[in-house]
């Protein structure tokens, strides 16, 4: 089994159980509802048959609700699309119908741009720089020629929009996404920590706090990465936007820097976008795709993510599958003894749980424990054990099943739902009964991690080597 979580978005090419059944088979762990596509109908059928079907094959399963966020969109282009070459004078405007113009239904942005500024239309097709500012229309000039279609996607990269990144659609979807009680909400296009606070402010008013995925997709996202990190649950390396916001060819580098702000802390993190694109039409993978999941591993991501590939996509199965098994590989050479090094740099520990998972994981190799178990409320301590990555498999034993579906997304956890426990005796007895349950044989230790007194998140302080 791959220590790498596996998100899939679902979408037609896959919802249907027989699919599901084998994308759970071949190591999803996360499946994403795209907010972007489709109705609350569809997407409660969709919940609804997730959830039937990860618990008739008895497996964890976390769902992800992806916002769609303040995405922006050109209006209706004539039939067919209009072929611009390089040069070639447009005229952009807010209002529809008007002849010889260009509809954008955004005065906002028409408002925001300056002369000079880029637009970039779908994934780079076509490109043009803004000459003039004329009333409420923009005269641009286009800067990479290419046919222009009706409802393509709209960058700006650099005009900051004085807007939320929660539209009134994205508030409808949320109320749906509570009442569905997902186990993650993702949010597009965020700038800043407070773009994070305005969504948990909107939550208080919802029965759960749903943890909170920040999608890294904007120049201004990297430029107030720490700080949105330190708001958010998880981050995403929204790599599909990000690479039109800025030149894909600071993406590498990039996707690096998000990842390790998140190895940082302990907080999940997945890479995403194009990771396995061209298995939407064929079975294998190209060499640089394969290369590409395998390189998001060795940088440390927790989760790798499917996009078209199973949404819409030929080879659902097969693309979950070929992740798995990049993963395994890849895993094999992990550079855990670097990962060890971290936990001992200045710095690393900054809370007792901090310091009695990073034990955890020494005291396991020490004694050649053959798995770390925290009985763990809300997940935290899980987390931190697997921020140090250790080479001993990680089980989280919980009483919430809440808990158990977030750890889905992190990197190395394993999880057991336990009836719930109030005190040590019993706590430490439900932990060992699961560890027995769990196929260890007798004689081997397990280094045990848990909080006394139980029952209050964020409480760990006990460590405790058990023998089967
Ligand atoms: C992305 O831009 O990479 C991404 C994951 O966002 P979406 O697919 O929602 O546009």
């Amino acid at each position: 089994m791959a220590r790498t979580k596996i998100v899939a978005t679902i979408g037609p090419g896959s919802a249907h159980p027989e699919t599901i059944r084998r994308m759970l088979a071949a190591g999803m762990t996360v499946a994403r509802v795209n907010f972007s596509h489709g109705d609350h109908a569809t997407h409660t059928k969709t919940v609804a048959m997730l959830r039937e079907v990860a618990k008739s094959e008895n497996k964890t399963l976390a769902i992800l609700g992806d916002l769609q966020g303040p995405k922006i969109r050109l209006g209706t282009v004539k039939a067919g699309g209009m072929m611009l070459s390089l040069g070639d004078e447009i005229v952009l405007t807010p209002h529809p119908g008007q002849p010889a113009m260009i509809h954008l239904p955004h005065p906002d942005l028409i408002a925001a741009v300056q002369p000079g500024s880029r637009m970039v239309i779908g994934d780079g097709e076509v490109e043009f720089a803004v000459a003039e500012k004329r009333g409420d229309t923009l005269r641009c000039i286009v800067t990479v020629a290419g046919l222009l279609e009706s409802r393509k996607g709209v960058n700006a990269p650099g005009t900051d929009l004085p807007i939320s990144c929660m539209t009134d659609k994205d508030r409808v979807d949320l109320n749906l996404i509570s009442e569905l009680d997902f186990d993650y909400v993702a949010l597009s296009f965020v700038r800043t920590a407070y773009d994070i606070q305005e969504l948990r402010t909107l939550m208080e008013d919802c029965p759960r706090q749903i943890p909170i995925i920040a999608k890294i997709e904007k120049v201004e996202a990297i430029e107030n990465l720490i700080a949105i990190r330190d708001a958010a649950d998880g981050m995403m390396v929204a790599r599909g936007d990000l690479g039109i916001e800025l030149p894909p060819q600071e993406l590498p580098l990039l996707q690096k820097r998000i990842i390790a702000a998140c190895n940082e802390v302990g907080k999940p993190v997945i890479t995403a976008t194009q990771m396995l694109q061209s298995m939407i039409e064929h079975p294998r993978p190209t060499r640089a795709e394969a290369s590409d999941v395998a390189n998001a591993i060795l940088d440390g991501t927790d989760a790798v993510m499917l996009s078209g590939e199973t949404a819409t996509g030929k080879y659902p199965v097969e693309a979950v599958l070929m992740m798995k098994q990049i993963g395994e590989i890849t895993e094999h050479a992990f550079p855990y003894d670097q990962w060890r090094d971290r936990r001992l740099t200045p710095h690393a520990i900054g809370s007792v749980t901090e310091a009695i998972s990073g034990a955890s994981c020494s005291i396991a190799e020490e004694v050649g424990a053959a798995a770390i178990v925290s009985a763990t409320l809300s997940g935290w301590t899980a987390q931190q054990i697997a921020r140090f990555r250790p080479r001993s498999p990680v089980l989280a034993v919980s009483p919430d099943a809440h808990t158990q579906r977030r750890l889905a997304l992190v990197w190395g956890v394993d999880t057991l739902l336990v009836p719930a426990f109030q005190d040590t005796d019993t706590m430490l007895d439900k932990t060992i009964q699961a560890v027995r349950d769990s196929g260890l044989e007798p004689g081997q230790r397990v280094v045990i991690t848990g909080g006394v007194p139980f029952g209050k998140s964020g409480q760990t302080n006990l460590i405790k080597v058990h023998t089967v």
